[in-house]
């Protein structure tokens, strides 16, 4: 079986003009400190060794003390263009009143609740009764795994997957089973050979069934059924985290675990308006089996009381002003664009030194380096910056540090020129690395 508890990247970043260290790509050191804290005493939770920081939150502020042009290929962001700033300001003081700074429900604003459940965000087959808003995706898989694990079960994941995801499993005490994924998503015989040989069976899978974060592959139809029938075989929960499914731009859209299977206990859903709206206000919901709701909505009280008021009655407003499909058909628009030219600038400036996964829609390429291996996506990495262009390594992006000849590319945040900026610096990056 390989499981795995800790991300093992390293990555110190040094100024380009010397050699002193500006930052890390690492996340924060957690390793040994309860071991401290005990030594004096103190009574840090077990659990707290299974806390694993993020890569991706670190490049934020890394990128933050970096004085020189950087081509931002690294977050995962919408385009600050692609924000309606000025849209969600005019809605701002019609839909503020004294009642949004308040607390308020638990379980969400009411009429944010009905705005989904009567499909303003554009989400098939929910009801009132299944949802509860959450504080961004991250708390509705906080919110799955605070159900479903007890310390020591076996969580599935995509390899690579979206390690802050991960991270929440691992915080719970979960032992991870990585998955390998091609261009259908995850390798369903892979996944029933290897928990096979685990002689386990998973609690959990956790998939990102559209445009993976962070590979851009979308899940087969016939995948999605085959994991709908091993989670009841097994008696496991799929972990359905849909952030991206309604950034399609190019063909049809696959139905999702939900409409499979309709009211299926087995299926817990993530959602977040973070990328199709704006990932500051901090909203999403989870869409489950309505049984789990006041599970769900103690939850919340033993967390947080509830999520952010006036942020859930701005985004109530902009949905009910059809705000979301006009905004949603630019951003597709958008995306295709800068899709269509980062494939073109790699194939002009990297050609076979690279190959690429091709999204149908979302945010991310996956680019792994071709050739003998000689150069690594963390040295590739500091040279890259020193130039002017960040990206995620690949293994911050596999809980076991796996990945090393791989980048996730975020095409949405630049324009199609910048896009061509940044690959031609990428190049020269890969030029001087391979010059040493
Ligand atoms: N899941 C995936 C796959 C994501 O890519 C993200 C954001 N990068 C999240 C969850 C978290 O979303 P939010 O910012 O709404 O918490």
């Amino acid at each position: 079986m390989s499981s795995s508890r800790r991300n093992t990247s390293r990555c110190p970043v040094t100024d380009p003009r010397g050699t002193t260290t500006i930052g890390s790509l690492d996340p924060l050191p957690t390793q040994g400190i309860r071991g401290g804290f005990a030594e004096n005493g103190l009574p840090l939770a077990r659990l707290a060794d299974g806390l694993v920081g993020s890569v991706i939150d670190s490049s934020t502020s890394l990128l933050a003390g970096i004085e020189h042009d950087v081509v931002r290929f690294a977050m995962g962001a919408p385009a600050p263009e692609a924000i309606p700033v000025q849209a969600l300001r005019e809605l701002a003081g019609g839909a503020l009143d004294a009642g949004s700074f308040t607390y308020g429900a638990s379980e969400g604003e009411p009429g944010l609740l009905a705005a989904i459940a009567d499909g303003y965000a554009d989400t098939r087959g929910t009801s009132a009764e299944r949802v509860v808003i959450t504080s961004g995706g991250m708390q509705g898989l906080d919110l799955a795994c605070k159900l479903f694990i007890d310390p020591g079960d076996l969580v599935v994941v995509e390899s690579p997957t979206y390690t802050n995801g991960s991270a929440t499993a691992l915080s719970y005490g979960a032992e991870l089973l990585e998955i390998p994924i091609d261009d259908s998503g995850m390798v369903i015989d892979e996944l029933v050979e290897q928990v096979a040989a685990s002689g386990r069976t998973p609690k959990l899978i956790y998939t990102i069934c559209n445009f993976q974060n962070p590979s851009g592959v979308t899940l087969s139809a016939e995948r999605r059924q085959r994991l709908l029938e091993l989670a009841h075989r097994w008696g496991a929960v799929i972990l359905d985290d849909d952030p991206y499914g309604l950034l399609r731009f190019v063909g049809d859209d696959l139905p999702g675990f939900a409409e499979l299977s309709p009211g299926d206990p087995h299926v817990f859903s993530v959602r977040t308006f973070s990328k199709v709206l704006a990932p500051g206000l901090r909203v999403g919901w989870v869409d489950a089996d309505h049984r789990l709701r006041p599970l769900l909505i103690s939850a919340k009280q033993a967390m947080d009381t509830c999520t952010n008021v006036p942020n859930q009655h701005l985004i109530d407003g902009f949905l009910r002003g059809g705000g979301l499909q006009e905004h949603l058909t630019g951003l597709r628009d958008t995306y295709r664009l800068r899709r269509d030219a980062l494939l073109r600038s790699l194939a002009a400036h990297l050609g076979d030194r690279v190959r690429s996964t091709v999204p149908e829609g979302g945010m991310f390429c996956w680019v792994t380096l071709l050739g003998d291996g000689a150069v690594s996506a963390h040295e590739l990495f500091e040279v890259a910056l020193g130039r002017g262009v960040a990206f995620i390594p690949g293994p911050a992006l596999s809980p076991s540090g796996r990945f090393g000849d791989a980048l996730r590319i975020c095409y949405a945040t630049e324009d199609p020129g910048r896009i061509d900026v940044g690959v031609r610096r990428l190049a020269a990056a890969l030029d001087e690395l391979e010059a040493r």
